[in-house]
């Protein structure tokens, strides 16, 4: 789907088996795993839950709790 506002992800925070970035916009926190033996996915979290939508895409930017301005 086109036309969806985009997450302004932050700088990587690396962890052993995983990626962090949290978007500016929406608090939307992507991590992406990669343990050994196993390929790589996706997670979306916000508030401690986890986030869910369906073909595991990645959840719109909603801008819902923090706004940031623009650059
Ligand atoms: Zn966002």
């Amino acid at each position: 789907m086109r036309g969806e506002a985009r997450h302004t992800w932050s700088d990587p925070y690396r962890e052993i088996y995983a990626t962090k970035r949290v978007c500016w916009s929406c608090a939307l926190v992507k991590v992406t795993r990669h343990e050994p033996g196993l390929r790589p996915w996706t997670e979306f979290w916000r508030d401690g839950r986890r986030i869910r939508i369906a073909g595991d895409r990645t959840p719109p930017c909603e801008c819902v709790s923090v706004r940031t301005a623009s650059r």
